[in-house]
């Protein structure tokens, strides 16, 4: 995978990282631009710059560490179905995890989440669950804005991660991320819950074949019945990483761990 590692870099860079999709050149009628998912967005970064208040932003896919140190996470909950048996899960073999949480969903179910979050992060997902990469600055601002309280209200936690919905990263999400201090977390593995339909063994050797040290995994906690291959599958991944001498840890601990061995590695 050549994706990169990390990507700490000015806003303008950041902005480009969607810039190249769309552009002004004119999408062919294939492009499905308005069936989501689209790949990417538009970036809108140039409409409000005074909205920066930090340097750069992080964008994370994974973090640069030899340690074997992975990050689960779980977007788009809570939800009635699936949160309650991935809490079950992790709590059962001891392992935090990262809920990315969509804002009117937690404002729905947070009796779901009350006092099962201790060993757990929790980031923000927006709100609705918009493509923000179709939106301007103030549209994301709210978006992310209300989540965050709505996480600050619920669940007593201060939020400093985000993740765009679909991964879709445009300009304008880019500058509400570092309007807020947050970084935005993507994934460098996830869950391939189509593939493995029925069979979550299947699922669970992918995970623990696949994961590499610092890898930030994407799996979700709201959908379908498809999602039900990871639930099933989640004791075997934690019990087959385990053997491979991984432990498990929150993003933003893993983003400790990736800072520790970068400066650790960097000759002075
Ligand atoms: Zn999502």
């Amino acid at each position: 995978m050549n994706r990169r590692t990390l990507l700490r870099t000015a806003l303008a860079g950041a902005a480009g990282v969607a810039a190249g999709v769309a552009g002004t050149r004119e999408l062919p009628s294939w492009f499905g631009w308005d069936q989501p998912p689209v790949r990417g967005g538009y970036a809108a970064a140039a409409d409000d710059l005074t909205a920066i208040k930090h340097a750069d932003v992080a964008i994370r896919y994974r973090v640069e560490t030899t340690e074997p140190v992975v990050a689960f996470t779980f977007d788009d909950g809570p939800a009635p179905q699936w949160t309650p048996m991935v809490l079950d899960a992790l709590e059962a073999a001891g392992v935090p995890a990262t809920f990315f949480m969509v804002g009117q969903n937690l404002a729905d179910h947070a009796d779901l989440v009350r006092g099962r979050l201790a060993r757990h992060e929790v980031g923000n997902h927006s709100w609705s669950h918009a493509d923000l990469a179709t939106l301007d600055l103030q549209d994301v601002c709210d978006e992310l804005d209300r989540t965050h309280e709505a996480i600050k209200q619920y669940t007593g936690r201060t939020a400093t991660l985000m993740r765009p919905p679909f991964g879709h990263l445009g300009g304008s999400t880019a500058l509400a991320a570092a309007r807020a201090g947050y970084d935005i977390v993507l994934w460098s593995e996830e869950m391939h819950e189509i593939r493995y339909k029925n069979d979550p063994a299947a699922q669970a050797r992918f995970i623990v074949d696949a994961v590499k040290p610092g890898d930030i995994i994407l799996a979700h906690d709201a959908g379908d019945d498809r999602r039900l291959v990871t639930v099933h599958g989640l004791a075997a991944m934690f019990d087959g990483l385990r053997r491979r001498g991984f432990r498990f840890v929150t993003v933003s601990e893993l983003i400790a761990v990736g800072a520790g061995g970068r400066s650790a590695a960097t000759p002075l």
